[in-house]
């Protein structure tokens, strides 16, 4: 058997708004709403507390959150100063092990394994953390202690805020039981019905039911599911892979259903999105197109291609065949997003050695120097001129 592993899952606690209260002591105790204004189309991306206990979460309309809680303190936010606390959070994080692994601005997971015979135990570790991020940056973390990434995930939010919560490997059958099944990754709220259809509501319904039932209704996400339920997960922290997906949406002042002014969106968001994996050294094998309708609801398609790609040509047309796919008949657009995801690193060296191979490659980079030395609005590709007026 495996050795048993310690992994720590740290979330910062309602993070813009947090960083907003602390440098405002004005805004203290009371309800906070970082995103979009509540008269201008656009999300929340972080609620204070106070405002969450009027039902105002990240991803709702700012509008909706305007209607839920007026009397909250609405911010644009400041994402450059948020990525410096961010920056100063993660080299806590690595004062424990090398092997922190950053999954958004304010979230990582530590491999601590190694860590245990120098800082004490799990919960010493984290307790340690905790102390030091807030002595730090005068904010609060949650962490969860567990033996893979799944349970500790699980943990850090158990006890939110500024919580800290340790599920031992003997423990999480007893822990996992009684929670809903929504709580294990993958199962939202589309899926979470296909379950009950099962008579699956707990987790606990979960452990005890056969996977090869599973496997004739989910195929070979069943195992993942059940392994999940079962308090299993043996996926590594990765502290290399720190960019997951690369995308960019954007939403319209007024819904769109014109086919040619959404393609003409696609072509933009992925040239964005050519220029960004590109400058990272990455190439996407997965293309993803977000829409959200006028009504709000949003869906995401996506395609794997049998070659990575950082072209944004290719990238546009592929988002372009998933948007014709979705839009047999047209229907109003409030926001389009064009995404890769499944990076893998660009053989650089090969296309250097490998010139004049590939002259879209060449033509893409050439485009790319431009825009560095010059600013992206000088230069637009045959595509995109429509846009320049
Ligand atoms: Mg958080």
């Amino acid at each position: 058997m495996a050795t048993s592993r310690t992994i720590l899952h740290v979330d910062m606690d309602a993070f813009f708004t947090s960083v907003e209260q602390r440098d405002r002591p004005e805004l203290r105790g009371k309800p906070v709403v970082v995103g979009a204004p509540p008269d201008k189309r656009g999300v929340v991306a972080a609620a204070s507390y106070e405002a969450r206990k009027f039902g105002v979460h990240s991803a709702m309309p700012s509008r909706t959150a305007y209607r839920l809680c007026p009397q909250a303190v609405f911010l644009r936010g400041d994402h450059a100063k948020y990525s410096r606390e961010s920056e100063r959070v993660m080299m806590i994080l690595r004062q424990f092990t090398p092997l922190v692994e950053q999954v958004s601005v304010d979230e990582a997971y530590l491999e601590a394994t190694a860590s245990l015979q120098l800082f004490g135990t799990g919960e010493q570790i984290a307790r340690e953390i905790k102390r030091r991020i807030r002595e730090t940056t005068g904010l609060t973390a949650s962490v969860g202690v567990a033996p893979n990434k799944f349970l500790a995930k699980l943990a850090s939010d158990m006890r939110k805020p500024d919580g800290l919560m340790v599920i031992r490997d003997e423990d999480k059958l007893d822990v996992l039981r009684p929670l809903p099944i929504g709580r294990v990754a993958g199962i939202g709220k589309k899926t979470e019905p296909m379950f009950h259809d099962l008579g699956i509501h707990t987790i606990g319904d979960l452990q005890r039911f056969p996977v090869e039932t599973l496997r004739a209704r989910f195929g070979v996400w069943a195992d993942e599911i059940k392994a999940r339920a079962l308090g299993e997960d043996d996926r590594l922290v990765e502290p290399y892979s720190e960019t997951k997906s690369i995308s960019n949406e954007t939403t319209f002042e007024k819904d769109v259903s014109n086919m040619d002014a959404l393609e003409r969106a696609v072509r933009e968001l992925a040239g964005e999105v050519g220029r960004r994996l590109r400058a990272e050294g990455v190439r996407s094998r997965t293309v993803q197109l977000k829409l959200r309708w006028g009504d709000f609801t949003t869906l995401t398609r996506r395609a794997t291609l049998p070659e990575a790609t950082d072209d944004e040509g290719r990238i546009a047309e592929v988002a372009m065949q998933l948007l014709r796919h979705e839009l047999s008949e047209p229907r109003p657009v409030r926001l389009i997003g064009v995404g890769g995801q499944n990076l893998l690193r660009s053989p650089r060296q090969l296309d250097l050695l490998d010139r004049g191979s590939n002259r879209r490659d060449d033509l893409n980079r050439a485009a790319d120097a431009v825009r560095a030395r010059f600013g992206a609005k000088k230069l637009r590709r045959g595509g995109e001129l429509q846009e320049t007026a």
